[in-house]
């Protein structure tokens, strides 16, 4: 298309979407994608495939003829095992019928919870380095995203003054996502009380992010942040099954709230996704009722990598965050020289390992670059070798 031809057609799109640029890690999986004997660190998504019994409960399922549409907010029985899950775990009660609605995986859950509360220039505060979407979501809604850096010295934890030093009469949401991506942080309970006394203080509603809550280590436990005392009202938690369960193509996912904020989030819901797929559903039934060894087999064997990957870097002379929770590291590159981005394309045309630029999570993910280890071990030997040999053979002049 010709130079103007785009500009006509550019000029005609959303105020939105031209506020938002492509996300930096799609633009580096196309680069790598044309390139052979590629190890890929880049990608934020299980290697494994979906537990055998629950790809069979959607064959069977299938074979029963579900097929259609289920009720909005999803099939009860899902609901209900949600809704127990919590209450076993965590000890927070939600009513399927009204404090459960069941999505498109996590990423559908958020954009309805931005566009289910926000209001034209209302502020989100948002700990980075974080998820891609996060900052986007929250602009295509129509709000302002607030980054507050967290820092590498408080191991990414962030503190409630780093915050309140971004607040300002129009900060109307907190959005936290532990644990995390990219650093692979997590938040300590006392870590929690403190961020939940500042929501309370200055009455912010706050999304929770908890896709990784099942994927903890070294013994770390994870906190539900609306199991908090006080919490669970002004909390709408975010949870799904891609990342514990190893389905992220089934697009499954559920918010947790107070009865307001899901009604308000179905009626989004109800007219611009109806519902989420009947057989996601059938499949998530079953990882909740009879999933929870495969899943547990599956971090036992993401932590066996992450204490390769944390080795291997560190002994190169990379200093890393040893990651507590998700399954990404991000080690700290500054003493190659390089940038984030120069760091990720080197490493990419001359050894053919792929990562992610730390800055495609945010400005002060600069600096670093984060390495998934959610692929086999063989693999990450393979590019720790192969990250060995450039750091080596490729010193920045
Ligand atoms: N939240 C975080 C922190 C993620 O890393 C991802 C995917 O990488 C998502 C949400 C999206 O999850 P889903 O597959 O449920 O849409």
């Amino acid at each position: 298309m010709e130079t103007n031809e785009k500009e006509n057609w550019n000029r005609r799109l959303s105020a939105g979407v031209q506020a938002i640029p492509p996300s930096g890690i799609r633009k580096f999986f196309d680069i790598a994608a044309q390139m052979e004997d590629v190890i890929s660190l880049g990608v934020g998504e299980p290697d494994f495939v979906t537990p055998w019994p629950i790809r069979e409960a959607c064959v069977y399922g299938l074979e029963q003829g579900y097929t259609s549409y289920t009720a909005n907010r999803g099939l009860i029985e899902l609901r209900q095992e949600i809704a127990n899950l919590y209450h076993n775990q965590y000890q927070v009660d939600y009513d399927p019928a009204a404090e459960i609605l069941t999505t498109v995986g996590v990423s559908e859950a958020m954009d309805l919870a931005m566009r289910a509360l926000l209001k034209p220039g209302d502020e989100v505060l948002i700990p980075e380095p974080c998820y891609v979407s996060y900052a986007a979501c929250t602009t295509l809604a129509g709000g302002v995203p607030v980054p507050v850096p967290a820092k590498l010295e408080n191991e990414f934890r962030i503190q409630p003054e780093e915050l309140e030093e971004k607040l300002t009469p129009k900060t109307k949401i907190l959005l936290i996502g532990y644990p995390n991506n990219p650093t692979g942080a997590i938040m300590t309970r006392d870590d929690l009380l403190g961020i939940a006394d500042f929501a309370e203080k200055h009455d912010l509603i706050v999304i929770s992010d908890e896709i990784y809550g099942a994927l903890t280590y070294g013994g770390e436990k994870h906190v539900c942040f609306s199991s908090l005392p006080g919490m669970k009202d002004r909390t709408i938690l975010l949870n799904g099954f891609s990342k514990a369960y190893a389905m992220t193509g089934w697009r499954i996912g559920y918010a947790l709230g107070n009865p307001t904020f899901i009604a308000a989030m179905n009626k989004i819901h109800q007219y611009t996704m109806l519902c989420a797929p009947v057989t996601a559903q059938l499949g998530a039934i079953e990882a909740l009722r009879h999933c929870e060894k495969p899943m547990k087999k599956m971090v036992r064997e993401y932590d066996r990598r992450r204490r390769l990957i944390y080795d291997g870097l560190t002994k190169m002379g990379l200093p890393c965050f040893e990651p507590k929770g998700a399954f990404y590291i991000f080690p700290d590159i500054t003493p190659t020289g390089y940038t984030s981005d120069e760091f990720a394309n080197a490493l990419l045309k001359t050894e053919h390992v792929a990562v992610i630029p730390g800055n495609a999570f945010g400005a002060c993910g600069e600096g670093h670059v984060r390495c998934s280890y959610a692929t086999s071990i063989d693999k990450i030997s393979e590019a720790l070798t192969r990250i060995e040999h450039f750091l080596t053979h490729h010193k920045k002049k």
